[in-house]
Parts: structure tokens; C-alpha cells; sequence
């Protein structure tokens, strides 16, 4: 049986037990919208790539539903109020999670950049600037 879980900011995401991945973090998970992407190109992803879900459904891994785009290209797609939210993209990993209007405004006011998802993520885009 595959090991799957539920991750991500609000559980938006599935992970995949794959410890051999170049991707997979220390727990030997990664993302299973990444793997789906990787067989459709055939080839791994590249730094500033993300995957994008067509829908909005992090849990929607068909291929049809994904689409690759540039980190810069998909946090500019995201990150822009619908009614009192906002539905922001990781500046890192392009995972999307929700946010209050008021509390984006305050933290992209501080970050002076783009936001995060994890505490991890902002610290893999700080060593790699
Ligand atoms: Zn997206
Ligand atoms: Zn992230």
C-alpha cells in the first residue's frame, strides 16, 4: 500500500512516501501533485517551478487538473483578494493557504516580499538569494 497523508497549511495537499525522491524532506514524503507533474514531463522539476491546480482543489492530482508554471508567474496568479480573503502562494513551494485580507496586508507590509507557507519554506528562499 502507498503511504499517503494529508499536509500542507489546512491539510490542502497530498504527500507520497518517497524517501529516494530528490524532493522528499526529512520525513521521506513529497508531494504527490509534484509526482503527477514529473511523469507528465518526464523529467524532475526545476528550481522556480511550481505546480498549479487548476481548480483550486489540492487534493485533485489528475493530470489534466495540473499546470506548470514559473514561482513568479504563480504567486502573481494567487495572492489577490476575493471578498474578505485572500488566497496566498507560497513564495517558496507555490502551496496556497488562506488568509484574512487585514492579516495579508499586515504580513506583506512586514515581509516586504512574498509570504510563506512554513517557517521552512521562508528559510530554503532566504539561503537561496
Ligand atoms: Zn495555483
Ligand atoms: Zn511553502
Amino acid at each position: 500500500m502507498e503511504r499517503r497523508i494529508f499536509t500542507g497549511r489546512q491539510n490542502r495537499y497530498v504527500a507520497v512516501y518517497r524517501p529516494e525522491h530528490p524532493r522528499a524532506w526529512s520525513t521521506g514524503y513529497v508531494y504527490e501533485h509534484v509526482l503527477v507533474m514529473e511523469k507528465k514531463l518526464g523529467r524532475f522539476l526545476e528550481r522556480g517551478e511550481v505546480v498549479h491546480h487548476k481548480d483550486d482543489d489540492g487534493h485533485n492530482n489528475r493530470p489534466k487538473n495540473l499546470e506548470l508554471k514559473t514561482r513568479s508567474r504563480h504567486t502573481a496568479e494567487h495572492n489577490i483578494e476575493r471578498g474578505s480573503m485572500v488566497l496566498v502562494a507560497c513564495g517558496w513551494c507555490g502551496g496556497l493557504f488562506e488568509l484574512q485580507g487585514w492579516v495579508y496586508r499586515q504580513r506583506k507590509a512586514k515581509a516586504h516580499g512574498d509570504l510563506f507557507c512554513s517557517r521552512s519554506c521562508g528559510a530554503k528562499k532566504q539561503h537561496s538569494s
